[in-house]
């Protein structure tokens, strides 16, 4: 072997220079480039670390070991947490070829004996060199055997080689290894290796050590070691640094590979993602321990978070006045059909959309072994409420709200009208107030709110709703006709409403003016006048003349200031709805009264279960105001439909609470019509069972407002009889529309119109198909006609009537008629025409009719009493003396209700 270039020694083993470059580098020689020069040694070197490191990768064995552990680690709170630490470990044998080996071997001694040659003059230096070399192939040749027994003492397979020369990949930088003596081409070649690996193993480390808490590494490391104790000298641990996925991080975990670790972490550790680990490994340890207790297997695969109740859940079940079955189900989370099983039981048969009352259900919902919780019905509206009253200021005394009633033409709108000095309803036909309203009236001594209802009905359906919005009644009682029916009446609303009554006996500019009599009347009804020791205030007045009314207005201004009215113009305004229409151009017109607090432009305005702002507001007379206060009647525009006369007015902040309020509102008044369509279906089953056919007249009705509607609503359902009933197909606010003509023909109505009238449509319908359209503008004379449509479809009364009774006095057989009979009339006429009756000993025989009447021997029409006649009974022949013949008359009687 000669000294080469690179290039030249590339060329002879036939290989690129580059990578003959690379292996002198790696084998730790001088040479950079292809000129410089390789020695023989240095040759020798190359050859040597070649043969080494070429061999890596074949016959290679990896074994794997793996162990657990506990590490005890403290937190940042300074608790001990135990962590289960699993650590895996990979060696790796590498079995030399061993055609190579013994070439190496050959060419090694070639180049020992070339080189025993070549220093023979250096004796000495030979000698040591010899030595050396021969030691060296010793000690290689016994720790290869050493290895080999090792091997083939653990893996028999392994035991085929001839003469390995190294098993060692990587060492372990804190394991002391003992180590064989190496040449020097062998020690830079693995240093170098070494060095590689290390730094590639340097770098991870330091990534991963950035990301890593160093204390809890270190004491990992110091487990990992101990475990790396027990190896033998020849394995290498290729990982040592144990992970804990929650401790170091992502990207430590990324930088080794996966399969060569896993930490199993048991506690709650501290890190990334804690809380959602910590929780599911809390749930999974619940899970766990449920499960162990039932003797179930659990399985890493079918681990989830859902734990199945064991304990039956037991609700708090909230129930307002009613509750419908499903909804009752739902709140217990059960089906329907228990429900219902169980209200069988109780002796309740009922469907799922059935509603049951608040007792039914807090029995079913304790049987059911749940908890009843009894909640109102208005509980959002209560809140509301509550919440403006604690809002409201320093109460203050407001005017009193005023109705005037009284029986037809004793005047209410004349004093009313003389009371407010205006012409409003100067126009108005038949002394009934045809449109609610209000007006409030600034009198010298205070203000007085009148409210204008549209007669007695009116008032009951407004004091059934709840709104008492009325604070004092004026009875008005004419001087000259006292005490009539509808006074009565008025009496007895104002009664069960609780409202004071005071008298005001009108008309007394007449001439027949009594008003004693009036006065003796009221008493007669527990009316009785404070100058006659009673309690209720009298006022004679005379609309006309204007007398006493001042006195009366004193009279209320007295009456309420002993009432204490009181309210607070500060705060949210709450108030009652007086009237509702629903005007072409501006949508809903809703007139109201406020009754505590201020109302103002923009307010969010809660009527019934309708909502909105306040875009416009006026007076009673039209002008335009932008607040009003307590007592204060106020016509607004601004909700979107029109609420019912009598519903309660809140002003809202919250647009969501008001929403949850109407539509609560909405759910009850929906549930009541439920309510009272099964009831009307029962009470309609249970008519028809009776009776096959109960006459009806169907009304389709329209008015101007709803008020007038409802009042005659009221008053005409009222007028149904067991005989005759009044049904009103449809009713509402407008004028009468072509659909109103054709569901009146459809249904045989009669079609009302209440101070509307049809539109063009609605009259050329109703011309082409001939219904009739009656206007009214009385609510009496409405009602009126109606019952007289009722009397109408009365069945008429059969009313007989005797005409005369004649006594047979001898029968004679006849030839033509089998037996005729020879009589006396002793009452009355004995008609030929009319039908008659043989009566013996006063019990009827026979009915029928005559066949021939005769005096004497003429055939006559009649005979009158005290007369004799002669007569034959139209197929009857056993007519004997004493029978008593009796004509009789049926009259049609056309009946009235
Ligand atoms: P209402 O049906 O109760 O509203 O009665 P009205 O106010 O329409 O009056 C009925 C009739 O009585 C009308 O013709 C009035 O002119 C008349 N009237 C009302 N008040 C008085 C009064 O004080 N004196 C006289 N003489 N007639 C009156």
């Amino acid at each position: 072997m000669t000294d080469k270039t690179i290039q030249e020694l590339a060329k002879s083993v036939d290989s690129p220079v580059e990578k003959l470059l690379e292996q002198v580098r790696a084998a730790g020689l001088p040479q950079r480039k292809a000129d410089d020069v390789i020695s023989s040694d240095d040759q020798e070197k190359l050859a040597q670390f070649n043969n080494a490191s070429g061999k890596l990768g074949a016959g290679k064995i990896t074994l794997k070991r793996k162990t657990t552990g506990t590490a005890n680690l403290a937190d940042s709170s300074g608790r001990t947490k135990k962590i289960n630490v699993e650590v895996r470990k990979k060696q790796t044998f590498v079995k030399p070829d061993p055609a190579q080996l013994a070439a190496d071997a050959e060419a090694k001694v070639k180049a020992e004996a070339e080189q025993k040659a070549q220093v023979d003059a250096k004796a000495k230096q030979v000698a040591t060199e010899k030595a050396q070399s021969q030691k060296q192939a010793e000690v290689a040749e016994n720790k290869a055997k050493a290895t080999l027994d090792a091997m083939r003492a653990n893996h028999g397979t392994e035991a085929k080689a001839e003469k390995p020369k190294a098993a060692v990949v990587v060492k372990k930088k804190s394991t002391k290894v003992e180590k064989p003596t190496e040449t020097e081409a062998e020690k830079k070649a693995r240093e170098a290796q070494a060095a590689q690996l290390k730094a590639t193993e340097e770098a991870t480390r330091r990534k991963a050590a950035e990301e890593a808490q160093q204390r809890t590494l270190e004491q990992m490391r110091k487990m990992a070691t101990k475990y790396e104790g027990s190896s033998t000298p020849s394995i290498k641990v290729v990982d040592d640094t144990p992970l804990a996925a929650g401790l170091v991080g992502q990207a430590y975990e990324d930088s080794f590979e996966q399969e060569d670790r896993e930490i199993k972490r048991g506690g709650n550790t501290g890190g990334r993602g804690q809380k959602k680990g910590g929780r599911h490994n809390q749930e999974e340890q619940n899970f766990n321990r449920s499960s162990h207790k039932r003797g179930l297997k659990t399985s890493q695969g079918n681990k989830h978070g859902f734990e199945k109740p064991v304990k039956k859940q037991v609700y708090d079940v909230e129930i307002g006045s009613t509750i419908v079955v499903g909804d009752l189900a739902q709140k217990m989370a059960i089906k329907v059909r228990e429900v219902i099983k169980t209200l069988m039981k109780m002796g309740e048969l009922v469907t799922q959309n059935q509603a049951i009352d608040q007792d039914t259900a807090v029995l079913v919902v304790e049987e059911m072994g749940h908890n009843p919780v009894l909640v109102s019905d208005t509980a959002a509206e209560d809140n509301l409420l509550e919440q403006a009253e604690q809002k409201r200021g320093e109460l203050s005394t407001r005017p009193p709200v005023v109705t005037i009633m009284g029986h037809v033409d004793h005047g209410k709108t004349s004093l009313l009208d003389r009371i407010r000095r205006s012409k409003v309803a100067s126009g108005e036909a038949g002394g009934i107030t045809q449109h609610i309203g209000a007006y409030h009236v600034e009198t010298e001594k205070g203000i007085i709110t009148f409210l204008d209802t549209p007669g007695h009905a009116a008032f009951t359906s407004m004091r059934s709703r709840g709104a008492k919005a009325t604070d004092i009644v004026i009875l008005v009682v004419a001087a000259d006709d006292g005490v009539m029916p509808q006074t009565a009446e008025a009496i007895d609303h104002a009664r069960a409403a609780g409202t004071p009554i005071i008298v005001a006996i009108n008309k007394m500019d007449k001439e027949s003016a009594d008003p004693d009599r009036v006065l003796n009347e009221l008493t007669a009804k527990e009316i009785v006048p404070e100058q006659w020791g009673g309690d209720v205030p009298v006022a004679k007045v005379s609309a006309h003349t204007g007398d006493g009314i001042d006195e009366l207005l004193d009279l209320i201004l007295i009456q309420s200031e002993l009432m204490e009215l009181q309210a607070s113009s500060e705060g949210a305004a709450q108030g009652v709805v007086i009237e509702a229409r629903v005007d072409k151009g501006r949508g809903a017109v809703t007139s109201i009264l406020v009754q505590n607090g201020t109302l103002n432009i923009g307010d969010l305005v809660l009527a019934g279960s309708s909502y909105g702002r306040v875009r416009a507001m006026t007076d009673e007379n039209g002008n335009r105001i932008k607040s009003a206060g307590p007592s204060i009647p106020v016509e607004i525009l601004g909700l979107p439909e029109a609420p019912m006369a009598g519903d309660e007015v809140l002003v809202v902040n919250d647009e969501k609470k008001a929403r949850e309020v109407a539509d609560a509102r909405s759910d009850r008044e929906r549930q009541k019509r439920i309510d009272r369509q099964s009831a009307m279906r029962l009470e309609n089953l249970m008519a028809s069972m009776g009776k096959q056919d109960v006459p009806t007249v169907n009304v389709v009705m329209r008015a101007d407002v709803r008020g007038s509607l409802e009042a005659l609503s009221v008053a005409l359902t009222e007028l149904s009889t067991d005989e005759v009933q009044v049904r009103i197909i449809s009713s509402g606010v407008g004028a009468i529309t072509e659909s109103d003509v054709i569901l009146a023909e459809s249904s045989e109505a009669v079609l009302l119109g209440f101070n509307v009238r049809a539109d063009t449509a609605a009259r050329q319908r109703s011309d082409q198909d001939g219904v009739d359209i009656r206007y009214y503008s009385i609510i009496y004379e409405l009602i009126d006609d109606v019952k007289d449509a009722m009397s109408g479809k009365l069945a008429p009364e059969h009313r007989e009537t005797i005409l005369g009774v004649a006594q047979v006095r001898e029968v004679f057989r006849s030839s033509k008629f089998g037996a005729a009979a020879g009589c006396m009339v002793m009452e009355g006429v004995i008609h030929r025409n009319k039908p008659i009756r043989v009566l013996r000993d006063d019990v009827v025989v026979f009915q029928g009719e005559l066949e021939s009447l005769r005096r004497y021997k003429d055939v006559v029409e009649e005979v009158r009493a005290g007369m004799e006649c002669g007569l034959a009974v139209k197929g009857y022949k056993d007519i004997q003396e004493l029978d008593k013949i009796e004509v009789y008359d049926v009259q049609t009687i056309k009946r009235s209700l």
